[in-house]
């Protein structure tokens, strides 16, 4: 099963009630589709992140980390699972698949976003990897509880 790492607070605008966040912005097209995990890194966005996320979401972001703040303002831990649906290039759309798509970037189109009733902590990585056998049973916990049965 395949993870991504993205940083806070573009994960926790991934499970946002409100307008979720539907497309990854990328360098790098990936041929992977269906369920990928979504890593909430260690380290935090910069720029204008935060009010990007407050302005499409129309939410405030919590502190981050903080278990009161809600389990997918988590970092450094697998906070929940997606669909991959597609992936498409900013030229083919012209940015207008989703507020959250930028230009000069190949979108990874998100859906059905379930977030873990606990996350489980993990050290992320480059690109599409793969969760170790240590972290993919507290993982497998987290999918089944999520109603997913997911064959590994
Ligand atoms: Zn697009």
């Amino acid at each position: 099963m395949k993870a991504i790492t993205i940083r806070q607070p573009w994960v926790g605008a991934i499970f946002s009630p409100t307008s979720p966040k539907d497309v990854e912005n990328r360098t790098q097209a990936y041929s992977h589709r269906g369920l990928l995990l979504i890593h909430a890194g260690q380290n935090l966005a910069t720029g204008d992140a935060f009010a990007k996320v407050r302005e499409i979401t129309g939410r405030e972001v919590p502190v981050l980390g903080a278990p009161s703040s809600g389990r997918e303002w988590a970092v450094g831990a697998i906070v929940g699972v997606v669909d991959l649906v597609s992936v498409h290039g900013s030229g083919e759309c012209g940015c207008d698949c989703s507020p959250w798509a930028l230009p000069y970037r190949k979108h990874l189109v998100l859906a059905d976003a379930r977030r873990f009733a606990k996350p489980v902590p993990a050290y992320g990585k480059q690109g599409l990897w793969t969760p170790d056998p240590e972290t993919m049973g507290p993982v497998r916990e987290q999918l089944e509880r999520a109603g997913l049965a997911v064959s590994l």
